[in-house]
């Protein structure tokens, strides 16, 4: 009964979350007209130099709602129509300091438009057309902001990897047993990976600056702390974590949260989340999920993931 009601109704009042893709290029600048020339240049670096730069931004936009009696959260033309009106029309081959109030630096109110700022003004401009749950902004492959709507939360993800070797099997088992339960991963003189490894904070956006933390010193720590430490090795044997504790994929992302999560708190914002990719077809992922430093020592509250795709 209930089926052929739904397929009379084509699944009517029914929950969904539909995504649409849309690309823009833009250039901008970052330097502030109430500081000096050195004092611009080692708060942003490169990105001081005028007359700009630019890059080629993806935007994903996440909708939610119920479907109609058409079988749709929303048609997709006036999906395609908001995006196209509202952003890409005005931003597409445009110079982001000037092409929105929001970004008016000779303005008090003004913002540099970084990504993390961009996808907060993107989402402002959006909401009264679209039921938008999640916004995606990608300034290159290695660097986005995500914003859901909550001032306090918005988030960027940098991408690095590094290259390491490792095997999977316990000490206390057979290197039968190993194989049974770990496959070729236990064969006695290990493989290899190149991993990527994708590391998300979150944050509040600086309201002048228009970013959540200083990227630099982020990129610095994650490279310091595990790129530099992890790359050309043989994990069981380099990394001390792993003498004791089998390198999965699962436990090399949980190791890196655990290594990551206080040096990010000491910069200002929380790391969420890591993902590593071992290969093509698997990848794991650690949500921080009690980052307050008053009681993070005791009981880091790690989860883990896995996630296999074809
Ligand atoms: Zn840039
Ligand atoms: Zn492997």
């Amino acid at each position: 009964m209930i089926e052929t009601s739904l397929k009379k109704s084509h699944g009517q009042g029914r929950q969904c979350v539909i995504t649409r893709r849309a690309g823009f290029s833009a250039s901008h600048l970052y330097r502030l007209p109430e500081l000096s020339e050195d004092e611009n240049f080692s708060l942003f670096g490169l990105c001081a130099k005028t007359p700009g730069h630019g890059h080629n931004y993806e935007l994903i936009v996440s909708l939610s709602g119920a479907l109609n009696s058409d079988g749709m959260v929303l048609n997709l033309s006036d999906v395609k129509s908001a995006i196209r009106t509202e952003v890409t029309d005005q931003l597409d081959f445009a110079f982001l300091n000037e092409a929105w109030p929001e970004f008016d630096l000779s303005q008090p109110t003004g913002c540099l438009p970084t990504t993390e700022a961009l996808v907060q003004v993107i989402w402002r401009r959006l909401a009264p057309y679209l039921p938008i749950v999640d916004l995606c902004l990608y300034e290159h492959p290695r660097l986005w902001a995500n914003y859901s709507g909550d001032a306090m939360e918005t988030s960027i993800s940098i991408r690095t990897h590094f290259s390491a070797a490792h095997r999977l099997a316990r000490a206390e088992l057979t290197q039968h047993e190993n194989e049974t339960t770990y496959g070729k991963c236990a064969r006695p003189n290990g493989h290899g990976h190149n991993y990527l490894l994708d590391v998300t904070v979150k944050g509040s956006v600086d309201p002048r600056t228009g970013m959540i933390c200083d990227l630099a010193t982020l990129q610095g720590l994650v490279e310091d702390l595990v790129v530099e430490r992890f790359d050309h090795t043989f994990l069981n044997k380099d990394i001390a974590h792993f003498e004791t504790c089998v390198p999965t994929a699962e436990n090399i992302a949980l190791h890196i949260a655990d290594i990551l999560t206080e040096p990010i708190m000491n910069i200002g914002v929380q790391l969420q989340k890591i993902r590593l990719q071992e290969s093509p077809n698997n990848a794991a992922e650690v949500y921080v999920e009690s980052p307050r430093k008053d009681f993070m020592l005791e009981s880091l509250n790690h989860s883990a993931s896995f996630s296999m795709k074809n």
